[in-house]
C-alpha cells in the first residue's frame, strides 16, 4: 500500500499562485490578482500547509 501524501498535495508550497516576494515569509498568493479580484494577499499560516480550492499545479 502506498501511503497516503494527500493531505499536502494541494499546499500552497506547490501551487502556481504562490509567490515570494521581499520580506514575505509564507508567500503571497496571487490568485485575487491574476482574476482581477482584488490585490496579492499573505499566505496564512492556518492555510500554508492546506492550500485552497483554486490550487493549480505549477
Ligand atoms: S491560497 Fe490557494 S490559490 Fe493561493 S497559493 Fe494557496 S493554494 Fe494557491
Amino acid at each position: 500500500m502506498k501511503k497516503s501524501t494527500e493531505a499536502s498535495a494541494t499546499a500552497c508550497w506547490d501551487c502556481l499562485y504562490r509567490r515570494d516576494f521581499e520580506n514575505t515569509f509564507l508567500g503571497i498568493c496571487t490568485w485575487f490578482e491574476v482574476h482581477g479580484k482584488g490585490s496579492n494577499k499573505d499566505i496564512p499560516p492556518s492555510l500554508v500547509e492546506k492550500g485552497c480550492k483554486y490550487w493549480k499545479k505549477k
